[in-house]
């Protein structure tokens, strides 16, 4: 995750750099879990392929409590609880309540529709550190992708209700051909619904192979979406706003933040690179991790084809850092050893290889990301297009 916000108020003296452990250094992550699988809701992108319905061999209270239990001793400070839909399930604020007084940091990650008059004070009362909801697209296009008539209009009126009760809210949107041309209107939304966060996740998209027109144009479409990020964040730090963009799931953003710095606010150039040499990119394995419905805990939410362990047989100490799989100690290798143009790219040390999940999908896990949006000449390789072949 690029805390954009953060980097540019460093920039502008605002506040301090934040605070970063390269991957692979050896650390207690933050943990997203997802407490069910469970939800109202069947969106079109769904990682968890959730459904209305209840899923078998998920975590009882008892369990879940103790696995709050051993994340504590492991060292974790930050625990995202996400589902499926979270606001169904019934021990939420008991298990929130809990962690709470562990002293962990507690996000609640929820689409927003289950948010109501009926639950809005419990909601206040259990004291997240922070309420994020999923919109992903102005109304038609959020109803469209969540296939559910109405649920636009249910979120936002969680939003609402959560703001009204100062409860601190982001809204999370992962581009798409469908919704990008609508970013400036969903930008927009944060001031009219007083949002402090946004967070512009990139689609773990796969490029078939070849450099083909409609990659090129997700391309370009991640660049513009980035860039008018970029612009929205600087103009709130100079107007004194409290703000916060994020981005994830494309580590190449850090990449693109640094032309735009070298573009518009040259002087501060050498301090960006530094701090983005401080947090190395993409931490999946390391500053990431996720427990899923059932306890087994995986490298981060895009990994459930692979498994660690499960927190109910083994404490998490020893799956993520006393002895953690291959897989984990080749994510934490800092810079990884990464095929194709990411192993040439003079950018390695700050990316750090970005997504495996969308190379796997190409077939190879340690090939180049097929989602980096940076030319050849950006990454300083020279372009293959020059390579001439000559026949006898
Ligand atoms: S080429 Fe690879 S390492 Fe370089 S910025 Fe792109 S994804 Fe990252």
């Amino acid at each position: 995750m690029l805390r954009i916000s953060h980097y540019l108020r460093a920039l502008a003296g605002q506040s301090p750099p934040p605070r970063t452990s390269l991957p692979g250094s050896k650390q207690a992550p933050v943990v997203i879990w997802n407490l069910l699988r469970r939800c109202n809701l069947t969106c079109k992108h769904c990682y968890a392929t959730s459904a209305d319905s209840v899923f078998r061999d998920e975590l009882d209270t008892a369990a879940a409590l103790a696995v709050i239990d051993d994340l504590h001793e492991a060292g974790v400070k930050v625990l995202i609880l996400s589902g499926g839909e979270p606001l169904l399930r019934d021990d939420l604020f008991q298990l929130s309540a809990y962690a709470r007084a562990r002293g962990f940091f507690v996000a609640l990650s929820t689409n927003g529709t289950l948010i109501s008059e009926s639950n809005i004070e419990q909601i206040a009362a259990a004291n997240f550190d922070y309420v994020g909801v999923s919109i992903d697209g102005l109304e038609e296009t959020h109803d469209a992708f969540r296939q559910l008539v109405g649920s636009y209009a249910s979120s936002m009126h969680g939003i609402a209700l959560c703001r009204q009760r100062g409860i601190r809210v982001g809204l999370r949107t992962t581009l798409t051909q469908e919704n990008h041309a609508q970013l400036p209107q969903l930008l927009d939304l944060m001031r009219e619904y007083d949002v402090q966060k946004f967070y512009l996740s990139h689609l773990n998209y796969s490029g078939r192979g070849k450099r083909s027109r409609q990659l090129d144009a997700h391309q370009q479409m991640s660049r513009d979406a980035m860039t008018l990020i970029f612009e929205r964040a600087w103009a709130d730090i100079q107007a004194g706003s409290l703000s916060d963009f994020v981005s994830g799931n494309n580590d190449a953003d850090a990449i693109l933040l640094l032309q735009w710095v070298h573009r518009h606010l040259p002087e501060h150039y050498p301090q960006l690179e530094h701090m983005l040499h401080a947090w190395g990119g993409n931490a999946s394995g390391s500053g990431i991790a996720n427990i899923d419905n059932t306890g087994e805990v995986h490298p981060d939410t895009y990994w459930w084809q692979h498994s660690v362990g499960n927190v109910r047989k083994t404490p998490f100490r020893t799956l993520w850092l006393d002895e953690p799989d291959p897989l984990l100690q080749q994510l934490r290798q800092h810079p990884r050893a990464i095929g194709g143009r990411c192993s040439q790219c003079r950018w390695l040390d700050i990316c750090n290889g970005n997504t495996r999940t969308r190379a796997w999908a190409e077939g190879d896990l340690w090939g180049q990301d097929p989602g980096c949006y940076l030319s050849d000449e950006e990454i300083g390789v020279r372009p293959q297009s020059n390579l001439i072949c000559v026949q006898s």
